[in-house]
């Protein structure tokens, strides 16, 4: 098996005559925590529902494991385990955290909101949901309702959910976004802490964050692939440096 576990060529995405994913070529390596950056409206959050076919490419292929997956339906591509971080308001607000990883766990199996589960069945969901909370840390919050959890936690519960799924590939929408010092430190942990074993693809602003567990950075910018490298060789590239401050 190759190195890379995804690889994009010449990936492009047009709206109308704009094109705001420009012949991306963006190889991610197996076990790596690759960080996707650049100046809003760079083509990111595009990127992301490329890979996750949430939108079809006007061209350019993906694959993945070696397989080309640039047909393939969102469903397919999820079994196959490029999981997305589910948004936070995907998660049940007024369930408890226990049972809002459990019904990943369903989902994943198919079984979600069957009436029929056996007891047998349920426990051990339970058994791993707890398994999965304690993984992120959540263990002693297990039973409280997850409307009442504090922001910082609630990624954390985003990231649980997620691996319900099975990820092979992660892909992190801006995990930090909006967070405290104290909750940015604990989720870029978290983050390094669930990469064992898989790997991670993240859109990130925060730097300090990229620096402290990114392996590898794609830069993009008006859609276009404007560097790429580890963070040293990355932070002191001119048109980098050009690109976020306009120096
Ligand atoms: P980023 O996530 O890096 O901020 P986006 O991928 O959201 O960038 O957007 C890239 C560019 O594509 C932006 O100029 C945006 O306005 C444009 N764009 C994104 N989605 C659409 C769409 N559905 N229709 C038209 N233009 C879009």
């Amino acid at each position: 098996m190759s190195d890379l576990i995804l690889q994009t060529s010449q990936l492009t995405k047009e709206f109308k005559g704009f094109t705001a994913v420009s012949k991306v070529d963006l190889a991610v390596r197996r076990g790596s925590i690759h960080a996707l950056i650049g100046p809003n409206g760079a083509g990111k959050t595009t990127c992301f529902n490329l890979l996750t076919k949430f939108l079809k490419p006007t061209s350019g292929s993906i694959r993945f494991n070696d397989v080309d997956i640039t047909h393939e339906a969102p469903a397919q591509i999820a079994r196959r385990g490029v999981i997305r971080s589910f948004q936070i308001s995907a998660v049940f607000p007024h369930c408890t955290l226990l049972e809002n990883v459990r019904i990943g766990l369903q989902r994943q199996l198919g079984t979600a909101f069957h009436f029929w589960t056996s007891e047998n069945t349920l426990n051990r969901l339970n058994d791993r949901a707890m398994e999965l909370l304690t993984e992120v840390g959540l263990q002693d919050m297990a039973d409280e309702v997850t409307v009442n959890l504090p922001y910082g936690r609630k990624r954390a519960l985003e990231i649980a959910t997620t691996l319900a799924m099975e990820p092979e590939l992660m892909l992190l929408d801006e995990p930090t976004q909006g967070m405290g010092h104290e909750d940015v430190d604990r989720v870029t942990q978290l983050i390094k802490k669930v990469s064992a074993g898989r790997t991670i693809l993240m859109v990130e602003h925060n730097m300090k964050v990229i620096s402290t567990i990114a392996d590898r950075i794609t830069v993009l910018q008006r859609g276009a692939v404007l560097a790429e490298g580890g963070y040293e060789e990355v932070s002191r590239n001119p048109q980098v440096m050009e690109a976020y401050m306009g120096t």
